[in-house]
């Protein structure tokens, strides 16, 4: 059995990861979507999908999830949306997710789709991680330590610094 879960992991963090350890509990293999692939460089998006297949890649590599993450550019059509991402993954049964647009999306599609426990939702999330990575505050704690080797490598944090300022 697999399952599907998407999000724009940017950057992938340990919220992330405890989801994804519940749902490997529950299927054989999930398929994580990697959305809005077509952005970075952008204070909410800074990060490109290459960038977060190496981070999803690199953090899930030694927990046992078997997983594939794919990039999935986003459309502007909600219509077509389920058939679009099942056309480029692999096929899967079941949905976690608790975005509202992707429940009611894949639930008019009749699949099935559950809802994940949120994991400490104040401390991980990319928001507040992003925010700490700009203000020089802590923020490698919140992340696994695979994803804080990614963003080195790729001089992520100069990066979001300086895409966050303004030019006046
Ligand atoms: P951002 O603040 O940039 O939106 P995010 O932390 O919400 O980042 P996303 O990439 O938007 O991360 O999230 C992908 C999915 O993971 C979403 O459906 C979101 O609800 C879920 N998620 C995010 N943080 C947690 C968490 N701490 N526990 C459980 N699920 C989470
Ligand atoms: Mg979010």
């Amino acid at each position: 059995k697999r399952a599907f879960y998407i999000g724009r992991f940017q950057p992938f963090h340990l919220g992330h990861q405890a989801v994804l350890e519940m749902i490997a509990k529950e299927v054989d293999e999930v398929v994580i979507g990697i959305g809005s692939a077509q952005k970075s460089h952008e204070v909410t998006d800074p990060f490109t999908a290459g960038e977060r297949v190496m981070m999803i890649r690199h953090a899930l590599g030694d927990t046992g999830v078997p997983h594939y993450a794919m990039p999935i550019e986003d459309i502007q059509q909600n219509t077509v949306w389920v058939s679009y991402v099942s056309s480029r993954t692999p096929p899967f049964e079941i949905v976690f997710s608790n975005n509202p647009l992707v429940i009611q999306l894949f639930r008019e599609a009749n699949i099935e789709v559950k809802q994940p426990p949120m994991y400490l939702r104040s401390q991980y999330s990319g928001t507040e991680i992003r925010k700490r990575i700009v203000h020089d505050m802590e923020w490698k704690h919140l992340v696994p330590p695979a994803v804080v080797d990614v963003i080195e490598e790729v001089n992520g944090v100069e990066r979001l610094r300086n895409i966050s300022k303004t030019d006046y």
